[in-house]
């Protein structure tokens, strides 16, 4: 017995599953998680002296790596000044002008402290701007755990959601609406029954958590063609790509501007931080600007806008994402080449820094497609990575992060290792 064991004995007595997100437990793949003692760079450590080359990046904020030298010294300063005060600070101003100057669609900003936060926020004041009530979600899209999030598609001709989740209300349910990624008549389908009903169609511009799922040539194109035609609010959910995919997230990367955008994630630099924003007339009707009230105790925190701040510092500096690409088509490049050297028939997706592997050789579009993967193979996998000192999302429906910190020693390490963890899961896939 390991100290994370007994910990995680411990802690399942003290919190629901021993964790205080669900994606942190091993349910989906067995075992017991490592308890983390710390991270530096593109290594995480354990409470056991062992350590991984990390591929998790906290679920993505850590797209410069862990304790990054000049985050924690601009935080360690910052600490200094005060911890919070409810009032306005310089600081904030400064990072509300670098997402105005970033991120395209964005011309006002609010800040909140999480992404759940800023996708709940977001549907809230298109609801108040458009005077209407359903929203459009696509299947397999994660939004945080907002109730009118928490809803999943039930059999594929359904257009009303049913709760995934106890607790949210058959109301909330009956607002949102459930579409199927990458096809753009399910949306039509909707927006004819609905159209005057719908008040935002909120969308990941590249799907990250069902695995990777790209958008299909024209798809991004097409909401935005259906959203401005119905007067509907297209929201662009960016906490996973804001940042990740181009500095100006995936609406720099593709060249498609939605009405509103949430971020998170990165714009914390490690610290919880979110944020929504929008178009002038949209934004306006925030409190107290305008009528939709939202707030937060320590929204703007110092700390937290500190880390974002230091964090897109790093990533506008020249070449940043050049060179996150060249890494993260090198894990690519050698993940293929492996996967062709074993004879294995996977798919793989990559959006930037953002990887997938898929234990289904059918081509991943959406929820339906992604779910055919066989999950039995990738905990075999996953395992397999694990004991040879590399750590992956415990989930098949999860990124891989690359990082800025992830050296060429780190990338070849990962790759002979996972010549070996492909050859252990071969056998869950015959
Ligand atoms: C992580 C994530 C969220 C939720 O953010 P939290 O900070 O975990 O509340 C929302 N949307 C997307 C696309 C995400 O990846």
């Amino acid at each position: 017995m390991g100290r994370s064991d007994s910990l995680f004995e411990k802690a399942k007595r003290l919190i629901p599953g021993g964790v205080n997100s669900p994606v942190r437990s091993f349910a989906s793949v067995g075992g017991i998680p490592p308890f983390v003692a710390g991270a530096r760079g593109s290594k995480i450590r354990d409470v056991d002296g062992r350590e991984y080359i990390d591929y998790v990046g906290s679920w993505g904020p850590m797209i410069a790596g862990h304790a990054h030298p000049r985050v924690v010294e601009a935080v360690r300063k910052a600490c200094a000044s005060g911890l919070s005060f409810g009032a306005p600070t310089e600081l904030e101003v400064e990072l509300a002008e670098t997402i105005v100057e970033t991120v395209p669609s964005i011309e006002k900003v609010r800040l909140v402290n999480s992404g759940t936060e800023a996708t709940l926020s977001a549907v809230r004041v298109a609801r108040g701007f458009t005077g209407r009530d359903k929203i459009v979600k696509f299947e397999g899209c994660y939004h945080g755990h907002g109730d009118s999030f928490l809803i999943a598609a039930g059999s594929g001709a359904a257009t009303l959601g049913m709760p995934t989740s106890p607790g949210v209300t058959k109301g909330a349910a009956a607002d949102t609406l459930v579409a199927t990624y990458n096809d753009l008549d399910s949306v039509e389908a909707l927006a004819e029954r609905w159209g005057g009903e719908i008040a935002a169609v909120i969308v990941e511009p590249v799907a990250g958590n069902m695995g990777v799922v790209p958008p299909a040539q024209g798809f991004l194109e097409g909401l935005r063609r259906i959203c401005t035609r119905e007067g509907i609010v297209l929201i662009f959910d960016e906490v996973m790509t804001g940042f990740r995919v181009a500095l100006g997230g995936a609406q720099e990367r593709y060249g498609v501007t939605p009405d509103m955008t949430t971020l998170g994630k990165i714009i914390g630099g490690g610290l919880p931080v979110g944020a929504y924003g929008g178009r002038q007339e949209i934004m306006s009707q925030v409190a107290p600007e305008g009528p939709v009230y939202q707030a937060g105790t320590l929204s703007g925190n110092p700390l937290a806008v500190t880390a974002g701040l230091e964090t897109l510092r790093i990533l506008r500096e020249p070449r940043f994402y050049d060179d996150l690409e060249r890494r993260s088509e090198r894990l690519a490049r050698g993940t293929r080449e492996n996967l062709e050297g074993l004879g294995l028939n996977l798919t793989t997706t990559r959006v930037g820094s953002m990887l997938c592997l898929f234990f289904t050789d059918e081509p991943v579009i959406s929820w339906r497609s992604a779910s055919r993967c066989n999950t039995r193979a990738y905990a075999a996998y996953f395992h397999a990575m694990l004991e040879r000192g590399v750590y992956l999302a415990p989930s098949q429906y999860e990124a891989v992060f690359v990082s800025s910190a992830h050296s060429n020693e780190d990338l070849d390490r990962t790759l002979e290792a996972q010549k070996d963890a492909l050859g252990v899961a071969a056998r869950d896939l015959a």
